[in-house]
């Protein structure tokens, strides 16, 4: 599915979008209307998140190329509290250290691998209201939502988990990679944008 909403339209029913699809490709608009359609398609993003057992899903993985993504952290464990969370415009700040952890992708079901991160940054973001925040997140300090968040900015700027590929890795992946081309052509009718490296 190639939905690419206009800027202040959100969808109803949005769907999760798989690799191939051009708009994960697309660095995506800021939010600048922080009204009730807003509130409403981010809890169609949670539902859709839940759905698809995942901890993390921005908003271009259900076609809106828009500066958004929710988390839910806890729900990797088993009978930890949820908690939800919502990133509006969000952006990272003073990394500093490497960490490696082992990442999946809604979009890319059935492909892990371990990806380079930042171990210690400053993320700010804006919530549902448009109200200015920030928090410090260590990776090394046991903070899995550091992990999350790096993994969902990245979506915003139209980068997938697979960029952060070696050669030797992609190399591990590529035949599953081939398969989602091929069903995403065999759905869509179209090539979409696979990667080419
Ligand atoms: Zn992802």
């Amino acid at each position: 599915m190639d939905k690419t909403a206009s800027p202040a339209e959100y969808p109803d029913q949005p769907a999760l979008v798989r690799y191939p699809a051009p708009v994960l490709r697309r660095p995506a608009a800021a939010v600048t209307l922080f009204d009730a359609q807003l509130a409403a398609f981010c809890q169609r993003m949670f539902a859709v998140m839940e759905d698809e057992r995942g901890v993390g899903l921005a908003a271009p993985q259900v076609g809106v190329s828009r500066r958004i993504f929710v988390t839910d952290h806890a729900r990797r464990k088993d009978g930890e509290e949820p908690c939800p969370r919502v990133w509006i415009n969000p952006r990272i700040v003073s990394p500093e250290g490497t960490t490696v952890y082992e990442e999946g992708c809604l979009s890319f079901p059935g492909i892990y691998a371990k990806v380079k991160r930042h171990d210690r940054f400053t993320i700010h973001w804006q919530d549902l209201a448009g109200a200015e925040h920030s928090e410090n997140l260590d990776v090394g300090a046991g903070q899995f939502l550091g992990i999350v968040v790096q993994h969902e900015l990245d979506h915003l700027d139209g980068t997938v988990f697979v960029d952060h590929l070696t050669a030797v890795q992609l190399g591990l992946v590529r035949k599953r990679l081939k398969e989602l081309e091929k069903t995403y052509r065999e759905e869509t009718g179209k090539a979409g944008s696979p990667i080419r490296r």
